[in-house]
């Protein structure tokens, strides 16, 4: 039987106690999986990643990290380049400490470069590198270039199959939300389109890739260019439709790890769950 995880990104609404906590709460309350925010910075000691692990094996939740914002693995500032090659280097590092499965990366922007396939191939540079300077006893967590929801953001879905399709020790993190924010609403409308997408990165990197697909997902608010803003599921002025997505897992029997964006967390997540239950 597939089975689909969902969980928060970071620390559940109202929960108050430390990091390492949140596992056995999540596993009260229904959700199993778990997105370990660093989105500022990678701060957790290996101490305290390493007691993440333990409470979540112990309580069956599926950890991944988002990475810091402050990347850009497309720029061709060669300092800038450089930092966002280490602070990559930093979150796979810790990402092994807490056993996180998929490190997620908002790989970069096209500003600076004349065409988009140039600032791709900049960017596959980083994450060479980065493939290359990791050590040799960090050997569980794999790279996950983000699917983005500006227009401006290297992040297509053509774009992170190509990083991951070069890159090798990589799976793409397939934001729904972006997508739809990316598109102005013109994609992730149908159960076909989703099932397209899905099948296409399983045909280009294997099953593995989708095995399970790393998700995000929420409703989001667009305008010109993409993403404005992330929204609830009680939020139905605004898209994608979660059923729609769920659907095209359960048809195709897909795993999945489902990580609620949403600004009510795990309220969302549990949310969710429901639905796919229901479809
Ligand atoms: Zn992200």
């Amino acid at each position: 039987m597939p089975r689909i995880r969902f969980g928060p990104a970071g620390k559940p609404l109202g929960f108050k106690g430390a990091m390492e906590k949140v596992p056995s709460y999540l596993n009260s309350i229904g959700l199993d999986a778990l997105e370990y925010e660093a989105v500022r910075g990678v701060r957790i000691s290996e101490k305290k990643a390493r007691a993440l692990r333990e409470e979540a094996e112990k309580h069956d939740v599926v950890l991944s990290m988002h990475a810091p914002y402050y990347i850009n693995l497309a720029s061709m500032d060669e300092s800038t380049w450089r930092r966002s090659i280490e602070r990559i280097i930093e979150s796979m590092t810790a990402a092994e400490w807490m056993h996180a499965y998929a490190v997620v990366i908002h790989s970069g922007y096209y500003k600076g470069h004349k065409t988009r396939e140039e600032a791709l191939k900049r960017v596959i540079e980083g994450y060479k590198v980065v493939i290359e300077s990791l050590p040799s006893w960090v050997t569980f967590p794999e790279l996950s270039p983000e699917l983005m929801g500006k227009t401006s953001q290297v992040g297509d879905v053509d774009e992170v199959i190509e990083i991951c399709r070069v890159v090798g020790r990589c799976r793409p993190t397939v934001d729904w939300a972006h997508l739809y924010a990316r598109y102005e609403g013109g994609r992730v409308v149908s159960v076909d389109d989703v099932v397209e997408v899905i099948e296409r990165i399983e045909r280009e990197l294997g099953a593995r890739a989708v095995n399970p697909l790393h998700t995000h997902f929420s409703r989001i608010e667009y305008g010109r260019g993409g993403e404005r803003m992330h929204h609830t599921l009680e939020e139905t002025q605004y898209g994608p439709e979660w059923s729609i997505v769920c659907r095209a897992y359960k048809e195709m029997g897909v795993n999945a790890v489902v990580i609620s964006e949403s600004p009510v967390l795990d309220r969302d997540a549990l949310l969710m769950k429901r639905i796919c239950e229901e479809a």
